[in-house]
């Protein structure tokens, strides 16, 4: 199996990551893996930031992180400056982009894809009780809304199976009805092109230690539309959202704009970390990005497809996210021998193995390697 003269316009990008040779990384949709400049820029900011400027580096920055940040990814996700805010877990920002979503709303129901990734749907359960709203798990090919539904919480890519659902689509099936749509962009952002603002999509959510590399635990993000601000009313009322924080006010005013969707301190190491993570997307495009990722994607499948007892459940045209799914009545065992070859996926149970390739750093090579090890132990 050779890759042949195949070109890669991302060949070079590999280089800024740091990452051992000899291991074979296909989990980037879990974690990714560290841009080398990180830890420099995370010595700095401890020595230097936290060191020497102490309290001073507030006000020299830290403050507005949250957006500036945000803003950048923002870039990646369609969404022009001033809408998206670093902060919180992506848990923590689906409550607050529900429970906004639902406020003040007549209707009966929120709308949750039946597959979703357990803590969206855990999260939604939450919601509809507080609310008084129900809650219905619905297929993405047949959501059923109606004039009651208040709220369709869909995930962009599933987690399990790296289906790519139809944003535009779909966005438009639940503005049909006057609902509205809060999608989750944890398997997506960083994989391909996304069109929030062009979309009139409500509400976005999503990580950033996936695709974004921003490391482990680092903050995630909220898209709230300049237009959709005024009436944001999460129930996360903390100082860090308020009008005039360093007022000190008894009284909550929420800032008018995107850092209403703030709560407490953010977490200025992470924060910091996931910034300079986000460095190596200012020199590639998201279309080449996003051609390789299903070149590798294509690649790999390809050559596991036929191996004996495996059944792809990833879709093969392009309705598929950066990772290929496999089921395998002994999926567990196969992937702890993976690992042992230094082949690094993942299990979900109960017998689905997943591959994330990261297009920023896995090779033709990559996918060769695991196919062979694969197929080896089978
Ligand atoms: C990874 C992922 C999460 C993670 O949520 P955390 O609050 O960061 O633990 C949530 N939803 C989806 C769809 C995910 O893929």
């Amino acid at each position: 199996m050779g890759t042949g003269a195949r070109t890669d316009p991302l060949a070079h990008i590999r280089d800024l990551f740091d990452l051992d040779d000899d291991v074979v990384y296909l989990d980037g949709n879990s974690l990714g893996a560290p841009p080398k400049n990180v830890a420099a820029r995370v010595q700095e900011v401890v020595s230097r930031q936290w060191g020497r400027r102490l309290i001073r580096s507030w006000s020299e920055g830290w403050w507005e992180a949250p957006q500036r940040v945000g803003d950048r990814i923002g870039k990646l996700v369609g969404a022009a400056p001033g809408q998206v805010v670093v902060a919180d877990s992506t848990s923590v920002n689906l409550f607050k982009a529900l429970m906004a979503a639902v406020h003040g709303t007549d209707r009966a129901e929120i709308v949750v894809d039946a597959g979703t990734f357990p803590t969206d749907g855990y999260i939604a359960r939450s919601v509809a009780e507080l609310s008084g709203l129900t809650l219905r798990p619905a297929d993405p090919d047949d959501l059923a809304l109606s004039d009651t539904t208040a709220v369709v919480l869909l995930n962009h890519v599933d987690y399990r199976t790296g289906r790519l659902l139809d944003m535009a689509k779909l966005t438009e099936q639940v503005h049909a009805v006057g609902a509205k749509v809060v999608w989750d962009l944890c398997h997506s952002v960083g994989v391909l092109p996304i069109e929030l603002d062009a979309l009139n999509v409500n509400l976005a959510v999503g990580c950033t230690y996936k695709f974004l590399n921003g490391g482990p635990g680092s903050p995630a993000f909220l898209y709230v539309p300049t237009e959709a601000q005024p009436g944001f009313h999460q129930p996360l009322t903390g100082w860090t959202g308020h009008r005039s924080p360093f007022a000190m006010s008894p009284d909550y005013t929420p800032d008018p704009g995107v850092s209403r969707a703030r709560v407490g301190t953010p977490d200025i190491i992470s924060m910091l970390a996931l910034d300079a993570a986000l460095d190596v997307w200012d020199r590639v495009d998201l279309e080449d990005v996003r051609a390789k990722g299903l070149a590798l994607t294509a690649h790999f499948r390809d050559l596991v497809e036929d191996l004996p007892g495996i059944e792809v459940i990833t879709p093969d045209g392009e309705w598929r996210g950066h990772q290929v799914s496999l089921r395998h009545p002994d999926a567990a065992t196969l992937m702890r021998r993976l690992v042992e070859r230094q082949v690094i996926g993942d299990h979900r149970p109960p017998d689905v193995l997943r591959f994330g390739f990261a297009p920023l750093y896995n090779t033709f090579e990559d996918a060769e390697r695991a196919a062979t090890a694969l197929g080896e132990l089978l």
